[in-house]
């Protein structure tokens, strides 16, 4: 990932979506709820959609920045490997799923491994949508909004999730929300 789509990603998209939460929280009960409390109440709420889609994507972007790290990809190890083995029968099988499910993604969203009850799984979400408004919890995200690849790789969607899983994906932050899925699921 450049730094030319890092800088427009993190510093336009990200802040824009930020900026809006906080307009539009300001002065509303929703003001003073952590940001994960204003994404389950607006999230079955229509007339709430902008703010759902402002807070959705602002957390949304947070924790793709979380799901990667220098020198990332490869091979997770642990209970992380344990749980992939088990639930998708290897590595090679995971990295297909996923890929599969942020490439065919049709449009802007979000490709996803969750935890949904004792079962880690991979889905795509449409827009600001996120496994926390469909009751799983993520543990992985990578954006496949254009905004994050089109600098750097134009129309080549595949080639950017390509990128991500072998070089960028953060293994121990999906350990750590596999162990902390407690809180979340709570
Ligand atoms: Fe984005």
């Amino acid at each position: 990932m450049s730094e030319r789509t890092l800088e427009f990603h993190h510093g336009k998209h990200h802040k824009s979506y930020i900026d809006r939460t906080n307009r539009f929280i300001q002065g509303t009960p929703l003001e003073k709820l952590p940001i994960v409390d204003i994404i389950r109440s607006t999230a079955k709420d229509t007339s709430k959609r902008p703010i759902f889609d402002a807070a959705a994507q602002a957390w949304n972007h947070g924790f793709f920045w979380q799901s990667m790290t220098p020198g990332g990809g490869d091979q997770p190890t642990g209970e992380v490997l344990q749980a992939i083995d088990r639930c998708f029968g290897g590595c090679a099988k995971f990295r297909d799923e996923f890929k599969s499910a942020c490439v065919g993604q049709f449009g802007s969203g979000w490709g996803w491994m969750v935890l949904d009850g004792d079962q880690v799984e991979v889905v795509s979400t449409q827009n600001a949508a996120n496994p926390m408004s469909q009751g799983s919890v993520a543990l992985l995200a990578c954006d496949v909004w254009e905004h994050a690849y089109y600098l750097d790789f134009q129309n080549r969607r595949a080639d950017f999730v390509d990128t991500f899983l072998d070089h960028l994906v953060n293994w121990n932050h999906v350990a750590m929300h596999l162990k902390t899925r407690a809180d979340w699921a709570a």
